[in-house]
Formats: C-alpha cells, structure tokens, sequence
C-alpha cells in the first residue's frame, strides 16, 4: 500500500531465509481484513509503501537450522503476530505482547498478502495441521484461526461470556459476526448484534444471534437496553474501533457490566470519568488477540464441521484483482475478501 486508496501488486525478490529461527513459507490462501481498511482511508502518501496482509495458510518451503518442530512440506496457520512462544508474556498466552515478536508488514519481514513470506520464530509462531490438502473445503475456516476468528473469541472471552450470558456484538464485520459465533460457543443465551447490512446481520443469525438491532446512535440504545430487561447489556463485545461505536457500547452495557473490545480503535480520546464507566462500574477490557493461544483450541471444531466460521468470506480473488478486493470490502460490497494465488 502506497498510501491511502493506492493498493498495488508488485514482483518483489522471493523471501530468503535471514535468522536461525526462519522458517519460508509458501502462501496457499491470504486475505484482505477489515483492519486493512484503516491505512486505505488514511495513509499518508509514501513511496517506500508497505506490504499489506497478516492472516495466511502456508506450506513450509525451507527451514532455518534451529527450527525443530517444521519440516518441509507441513500446511501451517500463521497468526497476525509472529512470536517465540517462550518469553514470560508467551507463556501467560498473551503472545501479541512477546518480548521477541512483531507484526507482519514490518521490521523487514513482509506481508502475507503474498506469494511467500519469512517466518521469524518459526516455532513459536506457526501452527501445522496435518492432513491438510491444498484445495480442501475447510481452508477458508481454518483461514479465519489466522485473525477473525480468535479475534471474535478473544472479545467473547475478555468478557467472560459464560453459560447463560446475554450479550451485545457491535458490528456486523467479520469479527462482530464470529464474536456472535464464539459467544454461543461459549453459552451465552441471549445474543443481540447491532448492525445494518441485513445479509451480513443473516450470517449472524445463523452464528447465533438471537436478536437484530438495525437502528444506530439513541434508537439503537434504546433497542438494546429494551431487549436486555431495560438496563443494559452485562457483555458488550464492541468490534468495530470507531469513536461511535465505543459510545454505542458506553450507552448499552449495563452498570457492572464489561466492555471488551477488538475492533482496533480509530481514536484516543474516549471518555472513561463519571458519566461513561466510573459510574455504572464498567470494566473496560480487550486489546490485540493473541489469536495464536486460540488456534489449538478452536481447531477441533472447524475440522470436523461442528463450527464454519469460513462462511465470513464471500469472494474469492486472485492477485490481480487485490486492489479491486479492497475497494470491494471497503464500499461494503464484500463482507471479507480471499486470496488465492
Ligand atoms: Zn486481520
Ligand atoms: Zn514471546
């Protein structure tokens, strides 16, 4: 990305291994995220441009000497951030704050909306699944494990949604809606999701969702506390990152309730004092995913078909179409856009 609105594909030299710990990866499948959409409305002009893209499926193509658990060949998950798996904040699962790790795109290693991408931390970073083949059907599910996915369970579990719940998802995007997901994984009992795209709000429905709430601003407010017994929502999973969206979440939690938030915020000037969380004792949580703590255990449940979480993507494209993808997502004709090279 060059800048904002000005995406273009480009032949760059193949990656090379650069450290003991690398691992190069072939990309199978990659995709465009609705966090991409923030430096397409915003970059400033730069002619360095940035690779785009961290959510990727791979084959193992070669192996840095000290990588012990890969071997050429394996079919890997790779998470948005990298990370060496041992340092003190990996080992609590909080792996998007490693001493060690980064994020794709940066610090000299690419991005994964590509053909081939360096693996820092190999090890650490990537998750084989065995048995997998290059066109099997269960791809674009296991593709959302890289983000979306353990992002929409992230915010369920911030939040603690727990059996019985009744919980608020802000957004209709592919997080919002695998948050719905993850929160009836999870028990919640009654799942109310804000959002206006009624084909998107109907995959929710089908993810859990037990109620629609179309209105926005006072009116979606009022809608809400109406459908959660007049004071609020006790969970709010809030997956959008736009100043109305947190005011939107301010005015729906119940007081004792929680916050959780993963859409990445757009502002740094909310309001925390008396008259937004201080009062009502709101718990404000949520932050990164550490998607890569949640592969594992979201993993049994995509392969045998229980969940299908793949149903977020609903276009498929290859290289030469990337720009148009991301036009495509950002004027809401796609919900979430495939790459297939
Ligand atoms: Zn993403
Ligand atoms: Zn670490």
């Amino acid at each position: 990305m060059y800048g904002a609105s000005d995406v273009r594909v480009e032949t760059v030299p193949d990656p090379v291994l650069q450290q003991p710990g690398d691992a190069l990866v072939r990309i199978v499948r990659s995709c465009i995220c609705g966090s991409d959409l923030h430096p397409y409305h915003s970059m400033p002009a730069n002619p360095e441009g940035s690779p785009m893209g961290h959510e990727f499926l791979g084959v193992v193509e070669d192996t840095g000497a000290e990588v012990s658990t890969l071997r050429v060949g394996d079919f890997v998950i790779g998470p948005f951030a990298w990370s060496d798996g041992t340092c003190e904040f990996c080992r609590e699962g909080l792996y998007t704050s490693c001493l060690h790790g980064g994020f794709w795109g940066a610090d000299g290693v690419g991005g994964a909306q590509a053909e081939a991408l360096r693996v820092p931390l190999a090890d650490g970073t990537l998750v084989k699944v065995p048995g997998i083949g290059e066109d099997d059907a269960v791809l674009p599910s296991l593709l959302t494990l890289s983000d979306v996915y353990g992002t929409g369970y992230h915010a369920a579990t911030q939040a603690k949604v727990t059996k019985g719940d009744t919980v608020a998802v802000i957004g209709d995007g592919a997080v919002g809606l695998l948050a719905v997901l993850a929160a009836k994984q999870l028990g919640a009992e009654r799942i109310i999701l804000m959002g206006r795209h009624k084909d998107r709000t109907d995959l929710g429905l089908e993810f859990g969702a037990t109620d629609v709430v179309a209105e926005r601003g006072e009116e979606g407010i009022a809608r809400v506390r109406e459908l959660s017994g007049g004071h609020g929502a006790p969970k709010v999973l809030e997956a959008v990152g736009h100043m109305p969206a947190y005011e939107q979440a301010v005015g729906i939690v119940r007081p004792g309730g929680v916050i959780s938030r993963v859409g990445v915020p757009q502002y740094d000037d909310a309001p925390v004092g008396f008259e937004s969380l201080f009062g009502p004792n709101i718990t404000l949580n949520g932050g990164p995913a550490p998607v890569r703590a949640y592969i594992e255990e979201l993993l049994p449940a995509v392969l045998d078909g229980t969940v299908e979480p793949g149903k977020v993507f609903d276009r498929t494209i290859g290289f030469d179409e990337v720009p148009d993808g991301y036009r495509a997502m950002d004027e809401r004709e796609a919900l979430k856009v495939l790459i297939r090279p």
